[in-house]
């Protein structure tokens, strides 16, 4: 389930729209005036993908042409998954953790993109943000209970650095410089799925509309002279909301430690991994940031979550256009600069 309750929130104020825009047309009707060509019509679907709940919905005057492109963008979101998931033997990404240990995997040219994008973050993060988390994250069930014992968790940890995924561009390949090493890209493939499926409707001339895939979301435009709300979780207070966020034109991905976990000895075990420790990061209990687009702000609100609040507001003070809000483990609310200078 998301993380921001955008679809619950958005549910809502779609109603009401839905209700106003039938009001009008009955007057338009009346007067035989084509309501649909004057006025348009919010179109939305919901789907389980990518282990998620990806959320479509936009403005759209012709309901044959907004129908194809939520079609259009749930087949991005389908190949995206075939391409990207763990879990799929037939999937990129598994052919790469299979093979790259031995030697050179080809790649498609997309996935080598988002793997050269991850190593850009890693970089900018100071290994925060690291693919190769997964040599020791592979060894976490969280729906079950299970981790890694001490010798198997030293062993994965030797394992995670993200300069042992050697990408050769022109060869269009990827190895890994040490025989453990497994990737997962839960980390900014939803991001760069939004992403694509935002520039799928822009190019059908959409231009307002929101894509959310669990907890990363984006926006173009506003709804209809309001600002879209995207809400941050509580996270110890399920379907509670800590924080209200009105936003046009934007990015937004949370990550929080209250999405997959289990407890043992008290201690929370959840799915966001400190790449120096191979365990759990538990600074905070949850980050936003905002940003242009999606895959960045997935692969920062991952980062800043391992990161903590001073490094992590650190990082995010010196980037341009990319804002934060962290709750840490006492519940307290941070904000990085610009927008503490925007809060009352
Ligand atoms: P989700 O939307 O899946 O909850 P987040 O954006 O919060 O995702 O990121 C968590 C996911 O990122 C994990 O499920 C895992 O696949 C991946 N991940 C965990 N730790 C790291 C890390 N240090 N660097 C990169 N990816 C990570
Ligand atoms: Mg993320």
């Amino acid at each position: 389930m998301p993380r921001v309750n955008i679809s619950v929130k958005l549910d809502g104020v779609l109603e009401t729209d839905v209700k106003r825009w039938r009001a009008i047309c009955s007057i338009g009707l009346a007067f035989a005036i084509p309501c649909e060509s004057l006025y348009g019509e919010w179109f939305s679907d919901s789907q389980p993908i990518m282990g998620t709940n990806i959320h479509v919905e936009f403005w759209h005057e012709d309901p044959a042409a907004a129908r194809d492109a939520l079609a259009a963008v749930i087949d991005e979101m389908h190949r995206i998954d075939e391409l990207m998931s763990p879990f799929r033997e037939s999937s990129e990404l598994s052919a790469i953790n299979r093979g790259a240990g031995a030697g050179p995997v080809a790649v498609s040219a997309e996935l080598l993109a988002l793997l050269e994008r991850s190593a850009e973050v890693s970089r900018m993060t100071d290994g925060a943000f690291d693919i190769t988390y997964a040599s020791a994250g592979r060894f976490y069930d969280y729906r079950k209970g299970v981790r890694p014992d001490e010798a198997q968790l030293t062993a994965a940890v030797q394992a995670i650095d993200y300069r042992y995924v050697q990408i050769d561009r022109e060869a269009g390949t990827v190895r890994f410089a040490h025989p453990e090493v497994y990737v997962d890209l839960g980390g900014i493939a939803k991001g760069h799925a939004v992403d694509r499926g935002i520039e799928l409707l822009r190019a059908r001339g959409i231009d307002q509309a929101m894509i959310a895939a669990g907890g990363d979301s984006r926006i173009i435009g506003d709804r209809r002279g309001q600002p879209w709300t995207v809400g941050v979780q509580d996270p110890r207070k399920s379907g509670t909301m800590a924080v209200l966020l009105p936003l046009e034109d934007t990015a937004v991905s949370t990550s929080g430690d209250y999405e997959r976990f289990f407890e043992r000895d008290g201690v929370r075990y959840h799915h966001i991994i400190d790449p120096s420790t191979g365990d759990s990061a538990r600074e905070v209990r949850s980050v936003t940031i905002l940003g242009p687009e999606a895959t960045l702000t997935d692969a920062l609100s991952t980062s800043v979550f391992v990161l903590g609040v001073r490094a992590g507001l650190t990082l995010i003070d010196s980037l341009d256009g990319i804002d934060a809000i962290i709750i840490d483990g006492d519940g307290r609310l941070h904000y990085s600069r610009d927008l503490l200078q925007v809060e009352p």
